[in-house]
């Protein structure tokens, strides 16, 4: 069905000028790059809207592109916020807002390695809350969602090679988070830079909340232009896999106690790729890509909730799983996850090992 009913009521066909409340549904609802939506495009007919492809059809495929990038993102956006809030790395005792700084209370009793849920009611507004979640998590934020990434992007880029890490330095424009008792805050900040098949150029910036970049979706002219502050260092969508991975493993070695939550961090990241892996694979399933390109809004929303609960679900039930087997340990009215050294933990840091490898020659499939 390529009509769908418009937003607007009767107006024109835009090939014969009919009144008409149908319009292209291929576009419906793009947005537009300078916010809201792409102006909708009548038709009165299946037949009109077939005569007047030749003229639209190059329009239409950049729109319906940039609406399935925005509905990446926004999947991608909400798995990783979700990631933080309940596997969060710090005890977060207060946070208090001075002049153009967050300064960030650490519980100073809580255990060293912690796997908390994120303190949100220690916020007043929802600007401070998303600044700290997102604070020191741009690397994590990709890492996160590496494979995600490829498989919902898989159908507005032409091959992996398009989706590429930007690392770089940033400016602050909002209130600058700090941690009390640590040193200055890094400057470096890393992205997502995505070119879709029509040429149009992203970025998903999806941890620029901590400089007060809440959207996360941004063109590349403008991004670079306006929040690049120098430094510029592009890598392979599987890079930060492979450096984040391989600085896991290492600091496991050092320390055979404590050193290790990012091991744990790598697990759970697995444990959402083996659920999407599952969905991509499961018969008669619509892939990733297929989801975001759905052009009935009622079916697209349905599927994403479903994608997202499975994904939430799993990590969740893993999360349960250690606890009950005792490898993650509960203290502190359940605030606080202790991480204590285990047999599975270390068969975990040898499939780590072997990711690394195999990273170094292919990607992870979609
Ligand atoms: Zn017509
Ligand atoms: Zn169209």
């Amino acid at each position: 069905m390529p009509l769908a009913a418009g937003a607007s009521g009767r107006i024109g066909c835009t090939y014969c000028q009919t009144l008409t409340g149908l319009v292209c549904a291929s576009c419906k609802e793009s947005p537009s790059l300078h916010g809201g939506l792409i102006p909708e495009t009548p038709y009165c007919s299946d037949t009109c809207w077939e005569n007047h492809r030749p003229r639209h059809e190059n329009d239409c495929t950049k729109w319906k592109q940039r609406r399935c990038l925005f509905r990446a993102a926004q999947i991608v956006r909400d798995l990783f916020y979700h990631f933080a809030m309940h596997h969060f790395s710090t005890a977060i005792s207060r946070v208090v807002p001075d002049g153009n700084e967050l300064r960030i209370h650490e519980d100073p009793i809580a255990p060293e390695s912690v796997f908390a849920d994120f303190s949100a009611n220690e916020f007043s507004n929802v600007e401070d809350l998303l600044t700290v979640l997102t604070y020191h998590q741009c690397t994590e934020s990709l890492f996160h969602t590496t494979a995600l990434v490829e498989a919902l992007f898989f159908g507005i880029t032409h091959s992996t090679k398009d989706i590429r890490e930007v690392r770089h330095n940033v400016g602050t424009k909002y209130r600058s988070p700090m941690y009390v008792d640590q040193g200055p805050r890094p400057t470096l900040h890393d992205i997502w830079k995505i070119t879709l098949k029509s040429d149009e150029v992203y970025v998903l910036d999806l941890a620029g909340a901590q400089f007060g970049n809440r959207d996360v979706v941004v063109p590349w002219q403008e991004y670079r232009s306006t929040r690049i502050n120098g430094l510029e260092i592009e890598r392979d969508l599987y890079a930060i896999r492979q450096e984040y991975t391989r600085g896991a493993i290492r600091d496991a070695e050092v320390d055979t106690e404590k050193e290790f939550r990012n091991v744990f961090i790598w697990h759970f990241t697995r444990t959402m790729d083996h659920t999407l892996k599952a969905w991509q694979e499961s018969p008669g399933a619509l892939k990733l890509h297929e989801i975001i390109a759905l052009d009935n809004l009622t079916d697209y929303e349905a599927k994403r909730q479903g994608l997202f609960d499975q994904a939430i679900n799993s990590v969740a039930a893993e999360r349960k799983r250690l606890i009950k087997e005792k490898i993650i340990r509960l203290e502190d009215e359940a605030t606080c996850l202790v991480l204590p050294r285990h047999s599975e933990v270390d068969g975990w840091i040898a499939e780590m090992k072997e990711e690394t490898e195999s990273l170094g020659q292919a990607g992870m499939g979609s």
